[in-house]
């Protein structure tokens, strides 16, 4: 049986280059980026105000105090979006607002709240402190120098990513594309949700996770209907989703009964099995194959097991085709409330809670069929075979969306 480790090595060995293709920002939101991004201004791209005032020469203003104001001569009023005409003259200022442009010869702006004006006087304004060069100035290229990288290759664009982006005037972004992932769930017990439910049938809840982990992973979710468990029609639904998919992830029907006929129908249409079975717990009857350049992950039907093996398997590999550099699920340490207990010879994936504190807490039930324990986590914790972790042990938590 393969290693976690080895398994995934196998399956980013099969995955392709990513392809590119140019996006615009308001839709690349979680895309992948894949050549690196230069600015091509300076961000500021011009000396500006931070504050609503006057910019003013520091050296006129040195001497300034509430009860000895300098009087200087109001020369003008830029508005964000303006650009003073001259420069400031000795004994000079200009009314200026956040973001407008530092007038030349200006090198300090005080702030209103610093300043009177004189009502008999409206051509001049009375500073009521002194300004050191640089005050209340947001300098050109203090955010970001012009040639300075905003994205590299390999990073998701997050807002913040996608703000930067923005402001350097980027309107596209050339990113890798999205793979479409077929979804198939296997099983003769199987039920649509909302439909009555039969003696003896479960509703399937695994396309419904599916399809929301593949659209967190970056890709696009194409949802095939239910299928019985027959050699004949497995076969069929999963030629049709190679044909139209890039990848394939089904569910259901990769254990050892003689109802499971996942490897069968992939090797009926003529794919093959790279491996199966992952030595961990829950999802160790684990299928990945290939069919005509497509990949195949056959995840074992119950809940918890399709989810994880799903993340520790399948997701790092969806986000390796869009040409992602990070492929792990964020992790953080967080110290253990109660012991981990882990009795079996697999590694167990365990659901666990970790509160704001970064105290960890199971989840409930560990059982693979277990939905109310999915649903309370928020992150598992590694726990070696044969291996109870004592609390107030600190271990990292693989955080997983809630
Ligand atoms: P299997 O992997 O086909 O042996 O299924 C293992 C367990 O998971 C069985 O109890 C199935 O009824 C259950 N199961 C299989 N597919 C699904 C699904 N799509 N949704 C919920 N449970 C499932
Ligand atoms: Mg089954």
């Amino acid at each position: 049986m393969l290693e976690l480790e080895e398994a995934l090595a196998r399956v980013l060995a099969a995955v392709p280059a990513p392809k590119s293709e140019s996006a615009c920002l308001s839709k690349a939101a979680g895309r992948v980026v894949v050549q690196q991004v230069c600015s091509p201004i300076d961000l500021p791209g011009f000396d500006n105000s931070a504050m609503d005032g006057y910019a003013v020469r520091a050296a006129d203003v040195v001497s300034a105090t509430p009860s000895t104001p300098v009087r200087l001569r109001l020369a003008g009023k830029v508005a964000a979006g303006e650009v003073f005409a001259g420069a400031v003259k000795p004994g000079g200022c200009v009314r200026l607002f956040t973001g407008s442009p530092l007038p030349a010869a200006a090198d300090a702006v005080v702030m209103q709240e610093d300043t009177r004006i004189d009502s008999n006087a409206p051509g001049e304004v009375l500073i009521l402190t002194p300004a050191s060069p640089g005050a209340n100035v947001r300098s050109r290229g203090e955010d970001v120098r012009h040639g300075a990288i905003l994205v590299e290759a390999g990073e998701v664009l997050t807002i913040g990513r996608l703000g930067l982006l923005a402001a350097a005037g980027c309107a596209r972004v050339q990113v890798g594309r999205q793979p479409v992932v077929g979804l198939v769930a296997t099983g003769s017990e199987l039920t649509e949700p909302g439909q009555s439910l039969a003696p003896g049938r479960i509703y399937d809840s695994n396309r419904t996770m599916l399809a929301v982990l593949t659209q967190h992973a970056g890709a696009v979710a194409k949802t095939y209907r239910l299928v019985a468990d027959s050699l004949a029609g497995i076969s069929r639904v999963l030629a049709k989703a190679v044909e139209h998919c890039d990848v394939v992830v089904t569910s259901g029907g990769v254990s050892v009964g003689e109802t499971d006929y996942l490897q069968r129908a992939l090797e009926r249409i003529g794919g093959e099995v790279e491996f199966w079975k992952v030595a961990m717990k829950p999802g160790r009857p684990f299928v990945f194959g290939r069919c005509r350049g497509r990949l195949l992950f056959g995840l074992p039907g119950n809940p918890a097991s399709a989810r994880i093996a799903f993340l520790l398997l399948v997701r790092p590999a969806l986000l390796r085709w869009q040409g992602a550099s990070s492929l792990a699920l964020p992790t953080h340490p967080g110290v253990l409330a109660e012991p981990l207990a882990n009795q079996g010879e697999r590694r167990h994936f365990m659901r666990v809670n970790v509160d704001a504190q970064g105290k960890i807490h199971s989840a409930g039930i560990q059982a693979s069929h277990v939905l109310s324990s999915m649903a309370a986590a928020n992150g598992l914790v590694d726990v070696p075979a044969h291996t109870t972790l004592a609390a107030g042990t600190v271990v990292p938590v693989l955080r997983w969306e809630t």
